[in-house]
């Protein structure tokens, strides 16, 4: 799927950081967006707030990770790079520090399967990546690991990363799981929910599939 840079998909990055933070998923200028176009991506700008992001301070970064623009990549561009090389499926990544993910991954805690919608996550849990430090190759690699079979990862003491083939695809799994770990981290409050069984979740896998290609006809 080939896609160019032009003015709609940097307005499109943009309002999709906005809407972000608008979701509640995200706060300030924390968080950080792309889209994949040929050769590389686009991404939000570092340290610039999301309502003073004009399309001229979105950055393109090229898949050797060099940027061209007039401001400096989000300090993650890393992690945005090399997920757009293991996975050619992927046309856009939000990465957000949403309050109850982040919460769930300051524990260190993955999301298991105790709800049936966290097939959304492509298989029967949300895996948390181990810490390292934020904008290092440590951190991507952990993510790519942590994303392998799934479309949506936690970071440890960190936030999360969804990813989808559209912006708004990306955003709605980030609004979905940060409800799911809301869910999760209500339930921890009476107790450790039961997980449901690698079979079932299998089958919710893969009526997923199903209706997302009934979908896209
Ligand atoms: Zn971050």
């Amino acid at each position: 799927m080939a896609t160019t840079d032009s003015r709609a998909l940097r307005l499109a990055v943009i309002r999709t950081a906005r809407d972000m933070n608008a979701l509640g998923i995200n706060r300030g200028k924390s968080g950080n967006v792309s889209a994949r176009i040929d050769g590389g991506f686009l991404v939000t700008p570092s340290a610039l707030p999301y309502e003073q992001t004009a399309p001229e301070d979105i950055v393109a970064v090229d898949r050797d990770g060099e940027a061209r623009g007039r401001r400096a990549p989000s300090s993650e561009w890393r992690f945005h790079r090399d997920i757009y090389a293991a996975r050619a499926e992927v046309m856009a990544i939000v990465h957000a520090h949403s309050p109850f993910a982040t919460t769930l991954a300051c524990l260190d805690r993955g999301i298991p399967a105790f709800h049936y919608m966290i097939a959304v996550a492509g298989g029967s849990d949300i895996r948390c990546a181990p810490y390292a430090t934020f904008g290092t190759q440590e951190l991507s690699d952990h993510a790519v690991h942590a994303l392998e079979g799934r479309v949506v990862c936690l970071l440890a003491h960190h936030g999360l990363i969804a990813v989808g083939n559209a912006l708004e695809q990306a955003l709605a799994l980030a609004v979905e799981v940060e409800t799911l770990a809301e869910m999760y981290w209500r339930a921890l409050q009476i107790g450790e929910p039961k997980s449901l069984n690698e079979t079932e979740m299998a089958r919710i896998v893969q009526k997923f599939t199903t209706y997302r290609t009934l979908q896209r006809r």
